[in-house]
């Protein structure tokens, strides 16, 4: 009963048709008074697990907030939607502060945003205050900050542990971005949650790119990978507030729309940037990590880190700024080791060992990820405990091709230092020591040994890049503890002794990009329509002195110049348009978009939303790149009107493998998914795929459907999606 309510505020109010993973369980939970952990990406739409609820149950939910950016960014968000909400916190001044508390006493606010520390303030003022009302929700808003495992600990959190003491029957909902397995369990037990329900759901970004450059001239490479993405939205990062300075500057003279923003800056400076990036009036905002906590922008197009993050929580949520709207996005990091080392005096928490060793290690995982030679995507997921086995297609390793030439004399260099070395040095010292160093680092009776400066003629960097691959391949190992040192292996003493010849990795070659899944329109779009749309919008914005993706976001837009919605009925089917919105902005879009038909002698295409079964594939015909004899064995049998089944007996084959010879197939238009998939499984599948947003992974779809579909029906229908 309540979750037809649920959905019928997810679409009136937000103007969103479906659930995306977890948040209709979560909304339930919720609503049967239940208390729950909901763990999601950045992004993924946390804040509806509340809101929903917030809305449909009687009293006020209170949500806890740690930073005020945050709140007044969802307060004014929910407001455009026509939801009664507010914030408290020390900016406001007393008459604001009375202004709503005389709201809250009339039972005019639905959801009260508040900071922990103002929960706890002057004892348990606040609290007696609240318990005063009928408050029917507690949400906790980034609750790792209550574990000191994580990375992210405030000390005040700790104190939300009396609210369940204080409200033994007021539900409370917990929510994450980010949380290992110990955090997790930290949650719960800190919050005291009786018997809490835990939603996790995929940290899959798919419409992410991930990738990492060596740093050697780091603003150079900035700039060459900003000409490629000219008039983009997109944030960079550095360590700091000078160097933000730095290159915010630079990039003006450069002839770039950047502005800087750190916690150095006068507030109302820093304000205004923020605005005007969310704006989109400014295209590149240079920042320290201040900047972003709460940022809700959706089109930010790119995320670069120009410095190392202290861990692969904070890397994670800053790049899951990028691409918040579903399109493709990208993470771009450039990586040195000098920085893991630099990083190390961040790492250090006064007077806690216990913490510190924790951030050293989380650091030393970040400095793994910048020299991973695999899938990037899979390090990320397996370091949020999420199992994956398939590689993503979608990051720059998995794009890569490594050439590899005989390294056998540079490898018998390294390893004879090594020895010579008594094993009993790091790799920064052996390789000083390999390319001669003056330094007085370098111990005297070092330079006096046969191997001291054989290696001067190879740069530092690519001295490590062959001792890492050296140590991937094993025939160097590290010894465990603060300050690895290098060893010999069992595998050493062949290739010293000439007996073994070893292969390096010599220059990283790019191969084509494949494409992931984003959830753009399968249709085309008028661009022209939609830069009109931008402009009808940034009018809008200016107008009601909010942020553009407050009116409507890039992906409701896209919508709108796709399908030429012509009436108000027509526009309310587009993803994004609640009653509110299409009350107070339905008519001038709607006017821009017919005015734009007429010119062009257009009509609506709102047809098209409901994909036709029997809609031909506009693509041509693309054959199969190097399918060998077996891929089309199976395609003739297939085509000779045998079945799957018949094939698969025949060549004494896995029904399963017969599927994946057939659906490469489809990418190639040779074999129509009507063939595949019986034409009333196809919109089901593609709808759990749109909303669950899996990425490449087809057991979370399959889980969904169930029984009657067939993980080879699923993954024909994402073959063609993707394509
Ligand atoms: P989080 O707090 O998890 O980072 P948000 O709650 O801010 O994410 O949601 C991210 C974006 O996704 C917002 O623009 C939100 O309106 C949108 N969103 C949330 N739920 C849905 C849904 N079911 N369908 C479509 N869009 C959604
Ligand atoms: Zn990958």
């Amino acid at each position: 009963m309540s979750i037809i309510r649920a959905k019928e505020i997810l679409k009136h109010q937000f103007g969103y048709d479906s659930f995306r993973m977890n948040q209709q369980q979560a909304i339930e939970t919720v609503l049967q008074k239940k208390d729950c952990v909901v763990l999601m990406p950045t992004g993924g739409g946390k804040s509806l697990c509340f809101q929903i609820p917030a809305l449909i149950v009687e009293g006020l939910t209170v949500v806890i907030s740690p930073l005020i950016s945050l709140m007044k960014d969802q307060v004014d968000a929910l407001k455009s939607n026509g939801v009664q909400a507010a914030f408290l916190n020390s900016t406001q001044s007393a008459s604001q502060q009375s202004e709503i508390f005389d709201a809250i006493a009339k039972g005019k606010l639905k959801l009260l945003y508040v900071a922990p520390e103002r929960l706890l303030k002057s004892g348990d003022q606040f609290i007696t205050y609240l318990k005063t009302l009928n408050v029917s929700l507690f949400a906790i808003d980034e609750a790792h900050c209550i574990s000191s495992w994580g990375h992210d600990f405030r000390p005040e959190y700790m104190q939300l542990a009396k609210l369940k003491v204080h409200f033994p029957k007021v539900p409370v909902i917990a929510l994450t971005a980010t949380a290992d397995k110990l955090v997790r369990k930290d949650i719960m037990e800190k919050l005291e949650l009786h018997h809490p329900t835990l939603f996790v759901s995929s940290f899959n970004r798919p419409n992410i790119f991930y990738s990492v450059e060596p740093k050697r001239n780091s603003y150079e490479q900035l700039l060459a990978y900003l000409t490629k993405h000219k008039n983009e939205s997109g944030v960079i990062y550095c360590l700091s507030r000078s160097s933000v300075e730095n290159l915010a500057e630079d990039l003006k003279q450069d002839g770039y729309n950047a502005l800087p923003y750190h916690a150095g800056l006068e507030k109302n400076v820093r304000d205004k940037h923020q605005e005007l990036f969310l704006k989109d009036e400014v295209k590149i905002i240079v920042a320290t990590i201040a900047f972003g906590m709460g940022i809700d922008k959706s089109n930010v197009r790119f995320v670069v880190h120009m410095d190392l993050p202290k861990n692969v929580e904070s890397y994670y949520q800053e790049t899951g700024r990028a691409g918040r709207d579903g399109l493709q996005s990208e993470a771009l990091l450039f990586f040195s080791w000098g920085d893991v080392v630099k990083m190390k005096k961040f790492a250090e928490v006064e007077k806690n060992e216990r913490q510190t060793k924790i951030m050293l290690k989380k650091l030393n995982q970040m400095g793994e990820f910048g020299d991973l030679k695999t899938c990037r995507r899979k390090f990320l997921l397996n370091y949020f405990s999420e199992e994956t086995k398939e590689i993503c297609g979608s990051c720059d390793n998995c794009n890569t091709k490594y050439e590899r030439f005989d390294g056998t004399i540079l490898a018998q260099k390294v390893l004879s230092a090594v020895k010579r070395l008594d094993q009993r040095w790091g790799t920064t010292y052996v390789v000083d020591f390999l390319r001669g160093s003056k330094s007085e680092k370098i111990r005297e009776e070092h330079k006096q040994l046969k191997t001291y400066g054989v290696g001067a003629d190879i740069s530092k960097d690519n001295w490590f890049d062959y001792i890492k691959d050296l140590m991937a391949q094993g025939y160097l190992k590290q010894t465990d503890g603060e300050y690895p040192l290098l060893a010999l292996t069992a595998k050493s003493e062949p290739v010293l002794k000439g007996l073994e010849k070893v292969d390096l990795i010599k220059v990283k070659i790019k191969t084509e990009r494949k494409r992931s899944l984003v959830s753009e329109s399968e249709h085309e779009y008028f661009k022209d329509l939609l830069e009109d749309l931008k402009r009808v919008r940034t009018v809008v914005a200016k107008n009601e002195n909010v942020p553009a993706y407050v009116i409507f976001a890039d992906t409701t837009l896209v919508e709108l110049a796709t399908y030429l919605p012509q009436t108000e009925e027509e526009m309310r089917k587009i993803s994004g348009v609640g009653d509110l919105k299409l009350e107070k902005y339905g008519k001038v879009f709607l006017a821009e978009i017919k005015k734009y038909c007429t010119e062009k002698n257009l009509k609506s295409r709102m047809e098209l939303k409901t994909p036709k079964r029997e809609r031909k594939s506009n693509n041509r015909p693309k054959r199969v790149a190097n399918a060998d004899g077996t891929y089309s064995i199976s395609l003739t049998m297939f085509k000779e009107g045998k079945t799957i089944a018949a094939i698969a007996e025949a060549r004494g084959l896995a029904t399963s493998t017969i599927e994946t010879h057939l659906i490469r197939f489809i990418e190639s238009s040779e074999i129509k998914i009507e063939d595949l998939v019986p034409s009333h499984k196809i919109e089901p599948i593609r709808k759990a795929i749109l909303q669950l947003n899996p990425g490449f992974a087809t057991a979370p779809v399959k889980e969904f459907l169930g029984e009657d579909y067939s993980y080879g029906e699923i993954r024909a229908v994402m073959v063609r999606m993707y394509k």
